[in-house]
């Protein structure tokens, strides 16, 4: 594979380097699916946070997802 998918370069990754204000550094959000780990009804759901050098199998070019 030429080049390597990278989270910093896929569709689904959102430069928001944490779901509250604890930032972590060379991360973003995962957007591919809805938020997960909801522990008490009253609390929001979390985003996965990736590495910007992470990837998975469901990694899309940017401008490809709706
Ligand atoms: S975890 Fe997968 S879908 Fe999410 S930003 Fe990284 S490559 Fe994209």
């Amino acid at each position: 594979m030429a080049d390597k998918p990278v989270c910093s370069s896929c569709a689904f990754f959102e430069d928001h380097h944490a779901n509250d204000d604890h930032e972590i550094p060379d991360a973003g959000l995962c957007r591919f699916n809805p938020p997960v780990t909801q522990p008490v009804a009253d609390a929001v759901g979390l985003w996965p946070v990736v590495k910007e050098s992470d990837w998975c199998g469901h990694f899309a070019k940017e401008g490809l997802a709706a």
